[in-house]
């Protein structure tokens, strides 16, 4: 670096990739009065310039010790140097390349949120009509009186009965029962064994 570090700038590095003026702005203002703030982004880095070098000190011996976080994330302090005239006018609202990188960040940014919402929107329905169709067959086998709550599970999809292997009496009943007189949320497991004895034990069955 040919130019010696100057008291007033903190460099910053290590920052999350979403890190706004704002944040550094919001960061570095308890300390002081803010000059200007740089980011580089793609390198993670940023330079603060305080109006004092009193403040910038006072930012740095605050994190002497634990490393500060900017948006959740662990950042790196150090004095630094401040941004050079091409650098700032990189950031500055007179730069036409600039503001319209800007625009179109924030424009997408804009499109992503509406995208997730609308995708989730959807989603939620779907699960809102598939939840109110198996409230309704809930519903009707408990008004037919058909339900069947009390088989043991092990016995149906495995043929063995792990209570009794252990010599203990089983509190469900060893039978077979139509699949139409099981309760809905129950049905699919009969489809398929999806954690073969090879493979692990499935997360159902351990709840069982
Ligand atoms: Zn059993």
């Amino acid at each position: 670096m040919d130019t010696a570090a100057d008291p007033h700038v903190v460099q910053v590095r290590r920052l999350h990739k979403k890190t706004s003026k704002e944040d550094l702005q919001a960061f570095a203002a308890p300390f002081g009065a803010v000059a200007r703030i740089n980011i580089f982004y793609g390198w993670g880095q940023g330079i603060v310039e305080m109006e004092n070098a009193g403040a910038a000190a006072a930012l740095l011996a605050a994190y002497a010790d634990a490393p500060p976080r900017v948006r959740g994330k662990e950042v790196v302090l150090s004095s630094g140097v401040a941004a050079r005239a091409d650098q700032i006018f990189k950031q500055s609202p007179a730069n036409p390349a600039y503001v319209q990188k800007e625009v179109a960040r924030c424009v997408s940014d804009m499109l992503k949120v509406v995208e997730v919402k609308e995708i989730r929107r959807a989603a939620n329905e779907l699960r809102a009509k598939h939840n109110a169709l198996i409230r309704e067959y809930t519903r009707e086998l408990e008004a037919s009186g058909r339900q069947r709550n009390d088989v043991c599970w092990e016995w149906i999809t495995t043929g063995l009965c792990p209570q009794e292997q252990n010599g203990e009496a089983c509190p469900y009943a060893h039978q077979l029962v139509p699949v139409c007189d099981l309760p809905a949320r129950y049905r699919w497991w009969l489809r398929k064994d999806t954690f073969p004895a090879q493979r692990e034990v499935g997360p159902y069955k351990k709840a069982m």
